[in-house]
């Protein structure tokens, strides 16, 4: 079923102990469009400039997202700069150029007006509002956001909270916006506003989803190698509405098997600089994954 995402397209120039990529292809939008796209058709609202390569786009296309929801503008595309240390955790922001971002007003094509899964990037709160009222009817609404507009557009932040059917954030994040410590406590307080899904990102942890049935821990994937964790967060609720958009129905089971795709699809980001690795990646891959995501976290239960 129709899957629409909006959010920024950047040129990301990122530093890790492990190497580092030049206007490498990355932004939420893009990172969570390829790992969607594994599992469901794409429908793409977000801006660049008239530097972004038509190589880019192609990649897009190859997989089937609908970039009629692009809009080019004179400028620049939005440029992030960042590093990490060997705590891959957590991203340094040397510089952010937002360029023709700055001006953002998403817009949808008509054609993604019946849209039934909708995930509102990290913007502007005001934005991610604008967004829901152009859909008409949504199934299911994912929200995620970051302490800029937790500190800086609290108010509205929470206006758009009210009127999605789940969010995510980071472990710092919902702390943050809740003031609470534990994360369970945290989920229901941002459930009480409305949400029935509250997903948390723990990194290299993994996840935690809270509904009104408990929470469901979710490991992340032991992995061999990383090189640069840029667009894990994005590409993690790219598997997971990817997911869900394919089934196209949304209860408990379904959730938790689309979390655990979400990690899954993560995994494979988080091996490579830019999109590269999740260009690459199979459906072969992604299966055999999510079996050793079971096996690794299988145990008996008690005679
Ligand atoms: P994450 O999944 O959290 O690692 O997201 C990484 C992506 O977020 C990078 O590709 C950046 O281009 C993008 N990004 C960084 N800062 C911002 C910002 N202020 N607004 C929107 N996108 C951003």
């Amino acid at each position: 079923m129709s899957l629409v995402v909006v959010g920024s397209i950047a040129l990301d120039t990122v530093e890790t102990p492990f190497g580092s990529i030049t206007d490498g292809l990355g932004g939420t939008a893009v990172y969570f469009s390829m790992a969607a796209s594994l599992f469901a058709k794409v429908s793409l609202v977000g801006v660049v400039g008239e530097d972004f390569a038509q190589q880019h786009r192609q990649l897009l296309e190859s997989r089937h997202v609908d970039l009629s929801g692009l809009a080019t503008w004179p400028g620049r595309t939005f440029r992030w700069h960042g590093t990490y240390d060997y705590d891959l955790s957590v991203a340094h922001t040397l510089d952010t150029q937002l360029n023709v971002f700055a001006e953002f007003k998403p817009s949808l094509p008509e054609t993604y007006r019946e849209a039934q899964f909708v995930f509102l990037g990290n913007i502007d709160p005001e934005l991610q509002l604008t967004v829901l009222e152009q859909i008409r009817r949504p199934k299911f609404t994912l929200l995620d956001t970051m302490n800029f507009w937790i500190e800086g557009k609290r108010d509205k932040l929470t206006e758009a909270i009210e009127r999605v059917h789940a969010v995510t954030m980071n472990e710092a994040e919902i702390r943050e916006y809740t003031q609470n410590y534990s994360l369970t406590a945290a989920a229901r307080q941002i459930m009480a506003l409305g949400p029935k899904v509250v997903l948390i990102k723990r990194g290299e942890y993994g996840s935690v989803m809270v509904t009104r049935d408990g929470a469901f821990l979710a490991p992340a994937f032991l992995l061999e190698e990383v090189r640069d964790p840029t667009g894990a967060g994005d590409s993690f609720a790219g598997g997971f509405m990817g997911f869900l958009a394919r089934a196209g129905r949304v209860e408990v089971s379904l959730l938790k098997q689309a979390i655990v795709h979400g990690g899954v699809v993560a995994s494979f980001t988080v091996e490579d600089f830019s999109v590269n690795r999740l260009a690459r990646v199979t459906h072969d891959e992604l299966n055999h994954r999510y079996a050793e995501f079971q096996r690794m976290t299988y145990f008996e239960p008690l005679a």
